[in-house]
This record gives C-alpha cells, structure tokens and sequence, in this order.
C-alpha cells in the first residue's frame, strides 16, 4: 500500500516594480504615460508597502539611458528619457517616499536596466533564484512594452507570474489591453 502525500505548493513571492518614475509617468516627463500612469500611484504604493511590510522581496528595475547612446536601438525610436543622473529616473509621487524609507532593508532592491525586460542583461534571475522565488508580481509602466518584455521573460524562465490590473498603464489603451489579454491568454497570468 502507498501513502500519498499532497503537499501544498509554498511559492516565495517578489514584486517587480517596473518604470515607475517621473518620466515615464510626470505630466512633464519626457516619455509619459500621463494620467493612465499617475491613477495607479496609490495602488503601487499600497501594494510595495504590502510586500515590504510582509517581507517579500522588492526590485525596483528601473530604466537607465545615456543621451544619445549610438549603441542604443531606442535611441532611434524613443525621445531621451531616464538619463543616468537625472531626476527623470526619480521614483514618481509617494512611491520614491517608500523607496527612501526602506532602502536599507534586506528585502529591498533597485536595479538598473537598459532594456525593455528586466531580465535582459541584469541579474535579476539569479537574486530570484538564490532566494527561492517562483512567483512573481508585476506592477508598472508601459503594461504594453516594459511590463510585456518582462513578463515574457518571466514566462521563458519558468515563472508563476502575477499582473496587477490596477497597477499597470500605458499611454496605448489598445496596447494596454492587447498586453492584458495576452498575459492571461498567452503567458499563463493571473491578471488581479
Ligand atoms: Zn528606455
């Protein structure tokens, strides 16, 4: 006779805090989303103090450019936006407060990107996976381009993932809901 076992899955959680910063997201940034962008600045920030709170890990992967790389595809399809050293990379609103008060904290981390993905040449995998991370939250902006690259990424490399409907925007509301569909469809999401 066999005794079967049902273990439940026990999957660590990270949030990945995608873009949020004044220029993807200012009136006046110099790439923005606009007001799709500035409505789901309460609920990231609520949503990071959560996981923070809980313990959970945070990455902050945040967009990094130099003006005028020649190496650079999105210097061709994109105005300058997050420039190394500009407040354009500031974290939008309450959310850099939150930033501020818990950088110290273990669970906490900003890491700088040059591509869509958070994923492409960082080594966000190997942070997740040192710490046993199979289940991953999204929040951010543009759902449609960085969030999208992420995700898909994400998908690639055997994740659980998580897209927070009332924490993703776009200055595309048909990208928007393309990617929407897409995460759900597609990749497997839980869209919440
Ligand atoms: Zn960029």
């Amino acid at each position: 006779m066999t005794i079967k076992f049902r273990l439940g899955v026990i999957r660590l959680k990270a949030l990945i805090n995608i873009d949020y910063t004044y220029d993807f997201v200012a009136d006046k940034g110099r790439l923005t989303c606009g007001e799709p962008g500035q409505r789901i600045e309460n609920y990231i920030v609520s949503l990071t103090e959560e996981f923070i709170e809980r313990e959970d890990f945070v990455v902050f992967a945040i967009d990094v450019h130099d003006e005028e790389d020649p190496y650079h595809p999105e210097t061709k399809l994109f105005p300058p936006h997050n420039i190394r050293f500009t407040a354009g990379r500031d974290l939008f609103g309450n959310l850099q407060n939150v930033y501020n008060r818990n950088k110290e904290r273990e669970n906490v981390l900003w890491m700088d990107k040059t591509r869509y993905s958070a994923f492409a040449g960082t080594d966000l995998d190997i942070k997740l996976r040192e710490r046993g991370i199979t289940e991953l939250h999204l929040v951010g902006v543009c759902t449609d381009i960085c969030v999208l690259h992420t995700a898909v990424d994400a998908y690639n490399k055997g994740y659980k993932i998580v897209i927070h409907k009332a924490g993703v925007a776009s200055f595309n509301a048909g990208g928007h809901d393309w990617a929407l569909a897409h995460f759900e469809h597609t990749l497997g999401a839980d869209v919440v």
